[in-house]
């Protein structure tokens, strides 16, 4: 990586580069119309680049940023499944192969009605830079449908599973593509999507997928890395100012894979989990979250937080139709989906005394609201940095399965707790290097670029 940059460098780059990334946005908009996600992501990742292109005009040539923003392949096909009265229903599938510089395209699978080709391709673009800062050799991609498996059988999210892997199946691979979960899809889920995948290829090959079981070639942690490996960040950032993790009160939106896993660190690392919420409502528990009672409900029960606050007794209120930021904090984990804090959100969290705000969704905080914490002083960890812990654990999946192994607990805990802190310095001193200290948004997007327009430089025009 260059050293090229100084600290005592513009941190906006020169007007020149700034014209050029502002005039690639423009045309990135004019070619993908209708797609504001994508858009939304891209012009994150385009305002930081500024000062490394000036530093490194290098890493500008050939096209290489326009390259970046255009996927490599996409695949959008039919899914047709029957419902268990037998009547037909057609859903769109995506996969978005979006970079293999560094190594096969990797990214979850998302089920809810609200996908499309603007938020896969998001999702797959702030992939590339997420799994580029885990160090572990694995490119960028994303997928999956506008199918909603709330309320389905457990045969119909099999039949459609099946559905989606009978078209899928010919472009993955565990040296092409490793899909994993992401929103609606969970260990369930991987389950019958591995095995179509093993009865259409007649091959086990169990690095096609992460996220498995652990009996039958998961990793041990994978479930919890994302939450676990965002309070990693958060406890990171709060020491880098001197601050204590342990002791403080938490915000968590959401009430899936991310949002648990969250809790249950927040709990063993000393601090208290307030809240969690779907997207019908919220539970504020001034005893902290019981994780036992939030497992069973979602986990077991596949039920609401509403059930959770029926359920808990007197230090549980249940608010329907609001949100988690109303109530004050000291720090706030958004777990749930995109653009679900905006800027008056920011505003209610700021005057609440919140020290800290760290993503464990995908770009959950707007743009708007991201300005609001910043002037603030807020500390404030992206997504593609903090919540890089999942893919990280995945990466060491497909380790385990190449060498046909098995790692402990324990080893692949320290490992997630090792590569959340090497993400988190490299973030810090990237951001020192180009002027921006510490914005967390500058370090990781410029040091995700670094290392995946290095790779492209090197291996030519393609
Ligand atoms: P889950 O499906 O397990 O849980 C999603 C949670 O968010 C549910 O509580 C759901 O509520 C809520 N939610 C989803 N959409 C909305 C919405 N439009 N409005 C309000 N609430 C909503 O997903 P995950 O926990 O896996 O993913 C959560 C976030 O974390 C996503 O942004 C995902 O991309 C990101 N992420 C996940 C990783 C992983 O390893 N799983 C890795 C890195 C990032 P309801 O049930 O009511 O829909």
């Amino acid at each position: 990586m260059s050293t090229a940059a100084t600290s005592t460098q513009d941190p906006r780059g020169t007007q020149q580069t700034r014209d050029a990334l502002a005039s690639l946005h423009d045309e990135l908009v004019r070619r993908n119309p209708a797609q504001p996600e994508f858009h939304q992501a891209a012009h994150e990742v385009l305002e930081s680049l500024a000062p490394v292109l000036a530093a490194r005009p290098e890493l500008a040539e050939a096209a290489l940023v326009e390259r970046l923003c255009e996927p490599e392949r996409q695949i959008v096909f039919r899914v047709p499944w029957q419902d268990d009265k037998g009547r037909t229903h057609v859903n769109r599938g995506y996969r978005v192969e979006f970079n293999s510089a560094l190594g096969p395209y990797k990214g979850g699978l998302r089920f809810h009605p609200s996908v499309n080709l603007s938020v896969v391709k998001f999702l797959g673009f702030e992939q590339i830079f997420k799994n580029a800062l885990t160090g572990l050799g694995i490119g960028g991609g994303k997928g999956g449908s506008d199918f909603d498996p709330h309320g389905k059988s457990d045969a119909e999210v099999m039949r459609f599973c099946q559905a989606f892997m009978t078209e899928l199946h010919r472009h993955i691979g565990d040296h092409t593509d490793v899909p994993a979960g992401d929103i609606g899809v969970g260990g369930r889920e991987i389950g019958y999507l591995f095995g179509q995948y093993r009865r259409i290829t007649n091959r086990w090959e169990t690095g096609v997928l992460t996220g498995k079981g652990t009996g039958w070639g998961g990793s041990a942690i994978r479930t919890e890395a994302t939450g676990y490996g965002n309070v990693l960040f958060l406890a990171e950032m709060l020491r880098k100012r001197g601050e204590d993790l342990a002791g403080r009160q938490a915000l968590v939106s959401g009430s899936g894979n991310v949002a648990i896993y969250t809790v249950e660190k927040l709990h063993q690392l000393g601090a208290v989990a307030l809240t969690v919420s779907d997207s019908r409502g919220y539970v504020v528990d001034e005893k902290g979250i019981d994780l036992d009672l939030l497992k069973q409900i979602k986990e077991v029960e596949r039920g609401r937080v509403s059930d959770y606050a029926e359920r808990r007794g007197a230090s549980a209120t249940y608010v329907p139709g609001g949100s988690v930021w109303e109530v004050p904090a000291d720090v706030a984990l958004p777990s749930a989906t995109q653009n679900e804090l905006n800027a008056a959100d920011a505003e209610t969290l700021v005057r609440g005394g919140v020290r800290a705000v760290s993503e464990g969704a995908n770009m959950p905080v707007t743009p708007e609201a991201v300005r609001v914490l910043k002037e603030a002083g807020v500390a404030y960890g992206p997504g593609k940095a903090a919540n890089a812990g999942g893919v990280a654990v995945s990466a060491l999946e497909m380790r385990q399965n190449s060498g046909r192994d098995t790692w402990s607990r324990e080893r692949v805990e320290n490992e997630l707790a090792t590569v959340m802190r090497d993400i988190h310095d490299v973030c810090w001193e990237t951001a020192e290097r180009y002027g921006t200290p510490g914005d967390y948004v500058s370090g990781a997007n410029i040091a995700g670029f670094e290392r995946v327009a290095e790779a492209m430089r090197a291996q030519g025009l393609i």
